[in-house]
């Protein structure tokens, strides 16, 4: 009998030579093959008349070949095809396609799916590029027929060219699913799946592939159906109760419980600079709490920009350090490390202990590292401030009590650090220390669910009083000098600006600070300007009203550049200004004057690339002007707008952009226009580009899921994270030994497997 863990090469249909096609696809396994479901379903049981069709839906048909030709036009080869159903007919359009010439003969059937145009020519309907099967004619094999026609039809993603398309899978899967008829295992609890109402776990494989008579189309199209609903769960539930293991197997671990005197609470209250909001005593309490206990921490704070994680950090800092243990705080960039080193420095002045902070980049030269080595390794500095490479993989700590992990949206689930610790005198390694993971960006809640799911959360959800909302203005190039002169007056005010390009000179490949291929609708030449129009700006008249729309005659196709922008504005518009210059390609000791000096005011304009996206903080900087706006990713304006709004005076983000501007940048910039909220811009940044695109799927450690979406299926991930601790936390609960142990067994496979991880089991 086959079963589900068999190798797909030993699917019937299947053989050494496809098994290893599949294998490129990640299918090494019979389950895998089922898994891999399809993407969308035609109704050839009822498909749609030709004469009941209206433009603008989109649609599957079935209708009979008239002709077909390939005509050469001025532009591209255009192949039409004409289907016929009574006296109506359909033209259906393909570009580039002289590989269809030939391929269909009149009197074929063949089902077209796609979106219905209206057609100049005459009262007939068109399809532009649709999807088309030919389907089996009456001399083809009754099982082709079954599978084909007369029922709702699956479509599938092709596994391989045309030899492993939709009509293979069909056939090998139908196959499959017969043959481990009655055999499938099931992986979750049966009274957990009554009390959901989700179907068991062959019936629900069946239905998703070959959907019962009588299924809702559109409930299929959404993996909305019991039987998708139930394999998406059964995903996230595998995940989740990883996370939740791997959580409370943490809190078994032998950690440290720091005191928190009066003596701790004095020595905090000695440096804060102001009183913390509400928010920042709630996640404090909560930090607190964790330190207090006798398990090591793993905790996430999260906020929006600017609602004051550092100081949080910080406090906690000062509770390891009052007791006795070193603390440190690890940085994504050497920017970010060094003005958390020079935040801690001013403010741990005013502590009567008065400990020595060490910073540790990159960039110090060797002799200053071994220095600081030696000082970390013997324990004579207190707070170590560094970034991520360096104090993980280069560092021997004395006695490390706190980590904090300031992340870019980095590790994720599968990534965790390894801190080296000296050996004890009995050799062993002690208590672990307790880690904080700050995130610079708001995450949806259900990325940080699956991203952070081990770890303890503590939301920063208010801002520090007094801030004022920030302006923000979308403004075309054409009126750049407008913005120059309104950056001048500011800086007249008092004020000081940044004035951020995407490159730092040069050609686009020359530069690291950012990445273009996240970005996957600016392709460089191909854009139309979008055609959308109109959209009133009325919270501020006074700035730049109309602005929006106004083509540069002179708009140059290449990108302005931080280097020869710096150069222009200084000797142009900015002149008798003071004009910085920052970029990463700065050694770090000039990028530490630069920001020093910016910080104390004695730049007036910082032009800069996006090495100030996260974390820069100088509150008297008020205009954030960001060129080429529509070449940026929503996190990153996000992140540049929190530059400034950083004091109770009044802040501007203008966002000067180019003539083409594409459709999904326009709603990018509309978003930043209408909203200054990050986990509302978060949520759509999440829906524009998925999260694997926000956060690079694998390097982040983000899971890979095979039939659940993050962005369509977040409240079956909430279930599933309940139903996760609920499992965990009732051993005797709703299941049987037996079906324990299958959900452990299944645990352990899947972890390994996909998340390449041992640990759970
Ligand atoms: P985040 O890292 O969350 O983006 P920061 O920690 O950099 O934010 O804080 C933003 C700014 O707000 C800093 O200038 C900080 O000194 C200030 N700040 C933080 N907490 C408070 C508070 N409770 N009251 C007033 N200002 C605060
Ligand atoms: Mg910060």
């Amino acid at each position: 009998m086959p079963g589900l863990s068999d190798q797909v090469q030993f699917v019937r249909g299947v053989g050494p030579r496809l098994a290893e096609m599949l294998a490129l696809k990640g299918i090494a396994t019979a389950e895998d093959l089922l898994y891999h479901l399809p993407f969308r379903y035609e109704d050839r049981q009822n498909p749609r008349p030709l004469d009941e069709l209206q433009p603008g839906e989109t649609v599957s048909v079935i209708a009979e070949v008239r002709g077909s030709a390939l005509l050469r036009t001025r532009r591209a080869p255009l192949f039409e095809l004409t289907l016929g159903q009574g006296r109506r007919a359909l033209k259906c359009i393909w570009f580039h396609a002289p590989y269809l010439n030939g391929k269909f003969q009149a009197g074929q059937s063949v089902a077209v799916y796609g979106k219905v145009e209206p057609s100049r020519s005459s009262s007939n309907l068109k399809m532009i590029q649709p999807q088309f099967e030919i389907l089996p004619d009456a001399t083809a094999d009754a099982e082709t027929r079954l599978l084909e026609v007369g029922r709702i039809t699956p479509v599938y993603e092709s596994l391989g060219g045309s030899r492993l398309a939709s009509r293979w899978q069909r056939r090998v899967i139908f196959n499959l699913l017969d043959s481990v008829r009655g055999s499938v295992p099931e992986c979750l609890p049966r009274a957990l799946l009554t009390r959901l109402d989700l179907p068991d776990r062959e019936t629900a494989l069946r239905a998703v592939h070959f959907p019962p008579e009588g299924t809702p189309l559109a409930q299929l199209q959404s993996f909305a159906t019991p039987a998708h609903r139930r394999l998406i769960f059964e995903e996230f539930f595998f995940l989740e109760l990883g996370l939740e293991i791997k959580r409370r197997r943490m809190k078994e671990r032998a950690g440290i419980a720091f005191a928190a005197t009066d003596k701790v609470r004095e020595a905090i209250r000695e440096v804060l600079p102001f009183h913390p909001t509400t928010a920042q005593k709630r996640a404090l309490g909560e930090i607190v709490a964790d330190m207090r206990a006798p398990s090591p921490m793993r905790r996430l704070l999260q906020g929006d920009v600017g609602s004051g994680k550092t100081i949080v950090a910080l406090e906690a800092m000062i509770v390891a350090m009052e007791n006795g243990y070193q603390a440190a705080l690890m940085a994504p960039t050497e920017i970010l490390a060094t003005q958390h080193y020079l935040a801690a420095r001013k403010l741990l002045e005013k502590s009567s202990r008065k400990p020595r902070i060490v910073l540790l980049t990159g960039s110090l030269d060797d002799d200053r590292k071994r220095l600081n080595r030696g000082l970390i390794n013997r324990g004579q500095a207190q707070l170590v401030i560094g970034t991520h490479a360096l104090i993980e993989e280069k560092v021997e700590f004395d006695r490390l009590g706190l980590v904090v992990v300031d992340e870019q949206h980095r590790f994720g689930v599968l990534q965790r650090f390894k801190l080296m610790k000296k050996p004890g005198p009995d050799g062993t390694l002690g208590a672990e220390p307790d880690v904080l993971v700050m995130t610079a960006t708001p995450i949806p809640r259900t990325l940080a669910l699956s991203l952070y799911g081990d770890l303890d959360l503590s939301i920063l959800d208010e801002l520090p009083p007094g801030r004022t909302p920030i302006v923000t203005r979308r403004v075309p190039d054409a009126r750049a000098h407008e913005v120059w002169e309104f950056v001048r007056k500011q800086v007249v005010l008092g004020r000081q600006a940044y004035v951020v390009y995407p490159v730092i000179e040069g050609a686009k490949d020359d530069q690291p600070e950012l990445d273009f291929s996240h970005d996957p609708d600016v392709a460089p030449s191909s854009l139309p300007p979008s055609g959308r129009k109109g959209g009133k700006r009325t919270e501020t008249p006074e700035l730049f009203p109309n602005s929006r729309r106004e083509a540069n005659p002179q708009a140059k196709s290449g990108l302005k550049s931080a280097v020869e922008m710096h150069e222009k504005l200084r000797t142009g518009p900015f002149a008798g200004l003071r004009v910085g210059l920052l970029h990463g390609r700065l050694d770090a000791d000039e990028k530490e004057i630069v920001m020093r000096r910016f910080q104390r005011g004695e730049i007036d304009v910082l032009v800069s690339t996006t090495v100030i996206e996260v974390g820069v903080d100088v509150p008297n900087a008020s205009v954030m002007v960001v060129e080429h706006a529509e070449r940026f990713g929503l996190a990153q304006l996000h992140q540049l707008r929190g530059r400034v709004g950083r004091s109770a005076a009044k802040s501007y983000c203008i966002l000067l952009t180019g003539e083409r501007v594409s459709p999904l940048a326009e709603e990018r910039l509309d978003a930043m226009v209408r909203t200054q909220d990050g986990f509302e811009l978060a949520e759509l940044d999440l829906t524009l580009r998925g999260p694997g695109e926000i956060f690079g799927t694998r390097q982040a450690g983000l899971p890979e899921f095979r039939v659940a979406s993050l962005v369509r299926d977040r409240q079956l991930l909430e279930l599933a994270k309940q139903e996760a601790a609920r499992f965990v936390a009732e051993p005797a609960g709703e299941a049987t030994e037996a079906e324990r142990a299958r959900v452990r067994s299944h645990l352990k496979d899947a972890w390994q497997r996909r998340y390449g991880l041992v640990e759970a089991g």
